[in-house]
């Protein structure tokens, strides 16, 4: 196994020879539902799709925590999970409820919020599991080139990618469960150090790069037990239908899962803390840019921070993946969609450092979105 010198807690590394590209990929549900595309109608769901799929596992009529979200839908929105017209977005859902909960602490609440985590872990696990066994390829060859010095920020709860990196023996995996889950904080513990001191930072470029979950993961458990010691720190387990119980106080653990809207929950756990604090500064650090899969959707404020940060005298280039950057004919540039990301770079940037690409398959290939289609450059002026 590879390992770089320097972790976030202590000693710094010794800056690289020559130039160094510091890149930054940022991962989007389009990601995931790519790369599980082999999967047919097991490939993983968008926002928009998540009940559809749950319907697919026979949850419907069977499971009592799907009742209990069902009615919740109907109260609050007025609609049916079942109704694929009703187009209910499961995070907004979720951050409807959150909203309700920071009012009140109504126990059914949060037993909603309990049944909707649960059934995403469920329904996440059980389409990987059809996933894993099928062929699949995209985060594989993601995996295999990832260098060490790239991070990787995704919003994506499910575990493909995880799965890849480790299987590849990803510093960025191993640095992520040894150093900042809450395991570092156990193995420092063992060897007599309560807490880790504090630490500097050295200006160099091709420290090493970070995996950060941003949004949580369905595999990641913390104990909500305020008296606890180990409140709220988060335990990455493997998938598995067992209940875990927290190993302090022996309560039942929950499943970390963070809306995307909610400023509040990021503050919440000191490793979702963590994670931004380091996603930002690498974005500041960062000369290249990658954005796979991911649409910037106008309600994601914190999102939508993340990027401006990426505003620095290092970056030079910008590169999209994403199918939504054509139209469905193929026929032109869907100028709208790279807009909303190059509007944040505009002033720095011209838009010869942008790389347009559909798929990820094309990125590794290096065929734009221009010689693939057919589509003539001169469009990237509407952008
Ligand atoms: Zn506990």
């Amino acid at each position: 196994m590879r390992r770089k010198g320097a972790y976030i807690g202590g000693y710094a590394k010794s800056p690289p020879l020559g130039n160094f590209m510091d890149t930054v990929f940022l991962l989007g549900a389009g990601a995931s539902i790519g790369h599980s595309k082999p999967a047919g109608n097991h490939a993983l769901p968008s926002i928009f799709e998540f009940f559809a799929k749950a319907k697919l596992l026979n949850l419907r009529g069977t499971d009592p925590r799907i009742k209990r979200i069902e009615q919740y839908a109907k109260r609050i929105l007025g609609k049916s999970i079942w109704n694929k017209r009703s187009h209910i977005n499961l995070e907004e859902l979720l951050t409807l409820l959150a909203i309700e909960i920071q009012l009140r602490e109504l126990p059914e609440l949060l037993e909603i919020r309990e049944a909707i985590v649960e059934i995403v872990q469920f329904v996440i696990s059980e389409l990987q599991r059809k996933i894993l066994t099928t062929t699949t390829t995209d985060y594989q060859s993601f995996s295999r080139a990832l260098e060490d010095s790239d991070t990787v920020v995704t919003f994506n709860w499910d575990t493909l990618l995880d799965a890849c990196l480790e299987a590849e023996n990803k510093n960025q995996f191993r640095l992520f469960h040894d150093k900042l889950s809450a395991y570092g904080e156990q193995i420092m513990r063992m060897s007599g150090i309560r807490f880790a001191g504090p630490y500097h930072v050295l200006p160099v470029h091709g420290g090493p790069g970070y995996y950060l979950k941003l949004h949580g993961s369905v595999n990641w458990y913390y104990c909500t037990n305020s008296q606890c010691r180990i409140h709220n720190r988060v335990f990455p387990l493997p998938l598995t239908d067992y209940v875990q119980y927290c190993g302090e106080c022996n309560e039942q653990m929950s499943i970390l899962l963070i809306p995307p809207v909610l400023n509040k929950e990021y503050r919440r756990y000191p490793l979702i803390r963590r994670l931004w604090t380091l996603a930002a500064d690498a974005m500041s650090h960062a000369s290249s840019l990658v954005v796979w899969g991911y649409s910037l959707p106008p309600t994601d404020f914190q999102s939508n921070w993340l990027f401006t940060k990426a505003r620095s005298k290092h970056l030079r280039t910008i590169t999209l993946i994403n199918p939504a950057i054509v139209n469905q004919s193929h026929t032109k540039l869907n100028a709208g969609f790279v807009r909303r990301f190059y509007d944040i770079f505009r002033d720095i940037l011209p838009k010869t450092s942008l790389t347009l690409y559909a798929t990820y398959d094309d990125y590794q290939n290096g065929l734009n979105i221009f010689t693939k289609f057919g589509i003539h450059p001169k469009q990237i002026k509407n952008v």
